[in-house]
């Protein structure tokens, strides 16, 4: 636990008050983290952090965790208290949220056993999402958070270009995936998070799992992956061509990396969210394909993948300073291609500065 956790703590008491919130309950999740770098397994057991703004947080752990949790946290910041195995350590957090609370806010991930149990202990309590108080505080990355999310975007710029040099066609979805999971962690990322690896038709999936089809001639081959370095995250997506590309392939690509790239030109602070999308989508419903942009343009990252801020029509949100997000367009068509385009930006004083910088043209690979 560090400086920056104990002021972390002390704005989350803040903004929990100012949310109207008797208090704030976080389990171990990326709010744990993010509030006082505690990672423990989340499990049956009830492991939670009370935050309120009249005292100071009280983290309530297993028995069996407490030399654990003793270990990883300032005793000064965050009294400590352990229940036995046939204790309820739902009634030891109903004492310290007072039973006359009404208002509470949850991790959003919280496991449905323990909102049940906290529910059943503070019946007159009504709980919201965490996200209402944490996710303004967690959208604005410090120095420390943007260093490690620039090292992690670099490191799968380098997976990506590595990738470029070797022969694919002929190599399965799966194949692809997994080399592409090697090569970041050659590359200095702690973990492989997950690598959509969609060819031909299956580009059109932008979700798509991969599978055991291979790679061949012609095919779009839309490869979106990440990882995790210092426990900050990396989300990167390239569209490249198995040997050469159709003119419908070359004209929808063109498209989304102009949408992709007057998008991030119009991040900058104080404009909304949802106009970054705006200009993403103009780009591809001016082309006619509209209605085959079938997702948001971006999500938030830092210690999870997706977070605060969601670039999508109906958030109003103004951008700030150090706000880190991707920005993603895409277009399917069913049954024959898909392009998409992603790279991590970070909100700067004046506009926005790119953490991937991997070549995003239109790229042949043998
Ligand atoms: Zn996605
Ligand atoms: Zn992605
Ligand atoms: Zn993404």
């Amino acid at each position: 636990m560090g400086k920056e956790h104990t002021e972390r703590l002390r704005r989350a008491g803040e903004a929990t008050e100012d949310a109207g919130l008797h208090a704030l309950l976080v389990t171990p999740s990326a709010d744990l983290v993010y509030l006082t770098g505690y990672d423990p397994l989340p499990l049956e057991r009830l492991t939670c952090l009370v935050i309120r703004a009249d005292r100071d947080p009280v983290l309530i752990v297993p028995g069996l965790e407490r030399p654990l949790a003793e270990q990883r946290l300032a005793r000064h910041v965050t009294e400590i208290r352990s229940w036995d195995e046939t204790d309820d350590p739902y009634a030891l957090v109903a004492g310290v949220v007072g039973a006359k609370a009404s208002r509470l806010a949850c991790t959003d991930r919280m496991w449905a056993s323990h909102l049940l149990g906290i529910q059943r202990a503070l019946p007159k309590a009504r709980a919201t999402t965490a996200s209402r108080v944490l996710g303004p505080l967690r959208a604005v990355k410090d120095r420390h958070e943007l260093h490690m999310l620039a090292r992690a975007a670099r490191g799968t710029d380098e997976a990506f270009r590595r990738l470029l040099e070797e022969r694919i066609e002929g190599m399965t979805e799966h194949e692809v995936a997994g080399r592409l999971g090697e090569l970041m962690l050659e590359l200095g990322l702690d973990r492989v998070e997950f690598a959509i690896v969609g060819s031909g038709p299956n580009a059109a999936s932008p979700h798509h799992k991969p599978m055991d089809r291979s790679l061949r001639a012609g095919d779009a081959v839309v490869m979106d992956f990440g990882g995790t370095t210092g426990g900050y995250c990396s989300d990167m997506t390239r569209t490249v061509v198995v040997g050469e590309a159709s003119a419908r392939l070359r004209e929808v690509h063109e498209v989304v990396a102009e949408a992709q790239e007057v998008a991030v030109r119009a991040v900058r602070p104080g404009v909304p969210a949802e106009d970054v999308d705006r200009a993403a989508r103009q780009v591809i419903e001016r082309a006619g394909y509209g209605d085959r942009f079938i997702h948001r343009t971006g999500h938030g990252i830092g210690l999870e993948a997706h977070e605060d801020p969601y670039i999508v029509e109906g958030n109003a949100e103004p951008l700030r300073p150090g706000m880190c997000f991707s920005v993603e367009p895409g277009i399917y068509l069913e049954g024959d291609l898909g392009v998409r385009i992603e790279d991590i930006v970070v909100v700067t004083q004046d506009g926005a500065r790119r953490l991937n910088h991997a070549p995003r043209e239109l790229t042949t690979v043998r």
